[in-house]
């Protein structure tokens, strides 16, 4: 499931094919995908230029020169090929149209978006950009945890007095926006803060040293990405998906890897998500 470094990503990597750039065409191929899409949604993309490319939490936000923007959310299985378009050395060409291609961009300068979604729990809407905080899935947003308003004071303030557990926390993308499952575990076990822990009950200390470690986490992910980008050779132009290396996700059973720890990492359901941590070390 792509997570806000994904999802910089894919954005990185749509930025030099769509910014400033016409869409020719928009193929909507079906009404809907995990909601419906927006009335006329291919007359409203046809001819517009792509201003500018943003991403708030875990969307993609494309403001168009109509004064709309189009929200793009990947969901649990979306996928975004460009082709037609060269980049660097690496030129993609058209794919054969594929089963769960549900919406195709095709831009004037020949480039071409598509948005697979096997599972279909992918989105897009449109809204007016100048009404976008009062869109129904940004309006209740946290800040972003790599802006500025996300700092220390914020999060001792937010966590003060919670009884749930601070990965449970961490996740409430009122708190923070952005924050998936596997960031958390990573940020978690590199506090070196038991998942379980009552938030509240975390001294102000500790809560503060979450907030550099996040920035961390999110950044290292980020700049994998961009390598991946950089290194772009995947045959069918497919963008975000790269290799990390966790320390504490999906790692059950592994020893873990903090010098002179003999444990290994635990695998426990918290809100039903899984969450891995070591017992040893986080505390
Ligand atoms: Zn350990």
């Amino acid at each position: 499931m792509p997570e806000l470094p994904e999802v910089e990503t894919v954005k990185a990597g749509l930025a030099p094919v769509t910014e400033g750039q016409i869409i020719a065409r928009a193929d909507v191929n079906r009404p809907d995908l995990r909601w419906p899409f927006p009335p006329d949604m291919a007359a409203r993309l046809q001819g517009r230029r792509i201003d500018r490319l943003r991403r708030r939490s875990k969307y993609i936000l494309a403001d168009l020169d109509s004064g709309e923007t189009l929200l793009i959310h990947l969901g649990m299985s979306g996928r975004m090929l460009i082709s037609g378009h060269t980049v660097g050395e690496f030129h993609h060409p058209h794919p054969t149209p594929a089963k769960h291609d549900h919406v195709v961009l095709h831009m004037a300068n020949s480039a071409r978006i598509t948005f697979n979604d096997a599972r279909r729990f992918g989105a897009m809407d449109l809204m007016a950009t100048a009404e976008q905080e009062d869109h129904w899935l940004l309006r209740d947003l946290g800040p972003e945890p790599l802006g500025n308003t996300f700092n220390e004071a914020y999060l001792i303030d937010r966590l003060q007095g919670r009884n749930t557990p601070i990965k449970t926390a961490l996740l409430d993308q009122r708190i923070v926006a952005g924050l998936g499952n596997i960031y958390v575990c990573e940020v978690l076990f590199r506090a070196g803060i038991d998942p379980r822990r009552k938030a509240g009950q975390i001294s102000a200390k500790r809560v503060a040293m979450l907030v550099p470690l996040i920035r961390d986490v999110l950044s290292e992910a980020i700049e994998a990405g961009g390598s991946s980008l950089r290194d772009y050779r995947q045959a069918d132009g497919e963008l975000g998906y790269f290799q990390h290396v966790f320390k504490a996700y999906d790692k059950a059973d592994a020893p873990c890897v903090t010098p002179g720890c003999e444990k290994t990492i635990q695998r426990i359901v918290q809100s039903g998500r899984s969450t891995f941590f070591c017992p040893q070390c986080q505390r």
